[in-house]
This record gives C-alpha cells, structure tokens and sequence, in this order.
C-alpha cells in the first residue's frame, strides 16, 4: 500500500537498503526521493533506462510524457517496452513497466505532445525534468519552461555512438541554460536516430547517467553536471568534459540575472 508520506517501512527499508547504506544518500536521502516529483520527457531510447532507475529508486512520482507508440524497431533499444506493448502508446507501455518493477511509486502516463504553456505548467510541478526527446524543437522548448520554473534540467543526447549529457540548475542565477551551450539556430542539421542509427547500449549509457544526476539533484549529494558537458565516443569508449559558462546574452536566461534584478541607481 502506497504510504502519502515518505515514510520507511520495514518494506521500503529492505527495497532501498543499498541506496541507504551509501553515507551520501542514506535515510534522509530515500527520504527526499520518495517525495520527489520528477518529469521525464521521452519515453524511447534515453527515457527507458532513466525512468526504470528513477522508479527502482523509489522517486515517488514520476510523470511520463510520450505521445509516440511502440514500434518493432524501438526495441533494439528502448528497454522499457517489450513485445506486449507493440502499437501501444509508449508513455502508457513505460507506466506498466515501471508499475511493475516498482508499485511503491507513482506514475503518470501522458500521451501528448507538449506545447509551451503545458511545458511549463508541468515543469513548475516537477523538482526535476529529464529530457529524454530526440530533437532540438523539444530540447529548446524543455529548456525555456525549465529557465521560467526555476526547475533543474538534466539533458541527454545520443546518435550513432556519440552521447552528451549536462545538467542546468535554472535555481542559480549564474548557471548557463541549454541556449547558452546550443543556441537556436534554423538551419540546424539535425540527425535522427530514424534515419542515422544509434548503438543500442549508448542510450542505456547516457540514460542511466541522466538518471543518476537526477538522483544527485534530489537528494542534495555529489558535484551535479552543471556548467559542465559530459560527452561519449562509444566507438572509441572515450569519455571527455568541457566546461562552460553562461552566456549573459543568452535570450532565454538572461534577463534573470543579479545585474537585471537590481534597481538603477540603488
Ligand atoms: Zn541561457
């Protein structure tokens, strides 16, 4: 039975002991998880691993937003669907999964495509979004709701065998946004994985380290990715960091600035 508060019963304690034994997370920590709301964006290649982590680790409610349906070809990949869910909507086939790995949390399936308005409404209803989509469109649209919340933004990328992953913590005034790292640009060449190719396991490696930061921005521990860009060379098995800064004329975060806030001469 679903306990309202994030109260560790003898059940919880023995399904979340490995995560409680670790001295960064403990008792407190599983405590903030159960009653973290996270908004997973995509439910395919990079949504299934984050999302089967999230909801292993007992994060109490997790929305799951995919207004696609399960294909033969997803399958290669995207580990939270099986051939039971083939035509079914993903966000619904995810919500199963994840139900039945873990019945101790909740989860919504929204089968949608999300505008700006519905972006934003949901991410001020999250303590952290996860964007597990696969095109800038959406990347770009996820990040201008996350700047307006103030939410967290942990951000995937995968395409044949390179991966990327950053976080953005929109709560800090000084910490860039997606557009400070990839600007908008029209002409963006766009590679999809429907065209390109992807390697199967890259997602799960790039999704899993997503769902981890997430992890990390829930419970308070660790050094997140924020201001800093996590890339994969899965050919190679190289990993690299760059760091980067925000750029204070970025059209989506910077008019939140100390410098802005200020009143002239005051
Ligand atoms: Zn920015």
């Amino acid at each position: 039975m679903m306990g309202d508060a994030a109260v560790l019963d003898d059940a919880r304690l023995t399904r979340y002991a490995r995560h409680i034994l670790l001295d960064e997370l403990g008792i407190e920590g599983q405590e903030r998880l159960l009653a973290a709301r996270a908004l997973i964006v995509g439910a395919g290649g990079l949504g299934s691993p984050a999302a089967l982590y999230l909801a292993a680790a007992g994060v109490g409610r997790i929305t799951l937003v995919d207004d696609d349906v399960v294909e033969l070809s997803n399958l290669q990949r995207q580990i939270l669907h099986d051939m039971t869910g083939l035509g079914r909507p993903k966000a619904e086939s995810g919500r199963d999964a994840l139900l039945a790995l873990n019945p101790d949390v909740q989860v919504r399936a929204l089968v949608e495509r999300l505008d700006d308005a519905r972006l934003r409404e949901l991410a001020l209803d999250a303590d952290v979004v996860l964007d597990c989509s696969d095109n800038f469109a959406t990347r770009h649209a996820i990040n201008r709701a996350c700047v307006a919340a103030r939410t967290p933004l942990v951000s995937g990328a995968a395409i044949k065998f390179s991966g990327q992953i950053s976080v953005y913590d929109l709560r800090d005034a000084d910490a860039p946004c997606y557009h400070c790292l990839f600007p908008e640009a029209d002409d963006a060449e766009e590679l999809r994985c429907a065209t390109t190719g992807v390697l199967g396991p890259l997602v799960g490696m790039v999704g899993s380290v997503q769902a981890a930061e997430a992890i990390k921005m829930i419970t308070g521990m660790g050094e997140p990715l924020v201001g800093r860009l996590l890339s994969v060379d899965a050919l190679r098995m190289q990993w690299h960091t760059i760091r980067f800064r925000r750029d204070p004329d970025c059209p989506v975060c910077a008019r939140r600035g100390p410098a802005a806030a200020a009143s002239p001469g005051g």
